[in-house]
């Protein structure tokens, strides 16, 4: 079975992570969705408000599970039994910073990151985007799931 983690903070889940396990489903047998916890970060969603969302969205996608999680993402990987990690891929930016976490990662464990490139339609998306239409009250329905619901 081949089982990939696609790790983060999806704070909130947008359209652009939506599209990355769409088409992920078609890669492997199944997704998890691992939303990290990080005691560093301020979040403007919940753990389980961040949770909520993403099962909402995939409710009627068996091969899509979420979870949440702490420490090192290989090692999660190592807990659940995922051999690859996925991530989407932007800009260069991402791919600067996701180059450096997949070499180190590869340099721990055996665990291949498979990198998606973005579709065009929602590659302009971020969720730190998203929160500050938000907090500036504009309508940030266009850009997320309809799960992603305000409280
Ligand atoms: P992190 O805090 O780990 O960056 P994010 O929730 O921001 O967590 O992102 C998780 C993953 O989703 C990353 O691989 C990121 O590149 C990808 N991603 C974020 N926004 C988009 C988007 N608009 N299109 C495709 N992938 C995206």
């Amino acid at each position: 079975m081949k089982r990939a983690l696609f790790p983060g903070s999806f704070d909130p889940i947008t359209l652009g992570h939506q599209d990355i396990i769409l088409r992920g489903i078609k890669l492997f047998d199944e997704i998890v969705v691992a939303v990290g916890i990080n005691a560093e970060k301020k979040y403007m969603f919940s753990l389980e408000e961040r949770i909520e969302f993403i099962k909402k969205s995939f409710e009627d996608e068996p091969k899509v599970k979420v979870v949440s999680y702490e420490g090192l993402t290989v090692d999660f990987c190592k807990k659940v039994g995922a051999q690859f990690i996925l991530r989407g891929l932007r800009n260069p930016a991402d791919f600067e910073f996701e180059k450096a976490i997949a070499h180190t990662n590869r340099k721990l464990s055996e665990i291949e990151t498979v990198f998606l490139l973005t579709s065009s339609r929602t590659s302009y998306i971020s969720s730190s985007i998203v929160r500050d239409v938000i907090r500036n009250k504009g309508n940030y329905s266009v850009l997320v799931p309809d799960s992603v619901k305000m409280h």
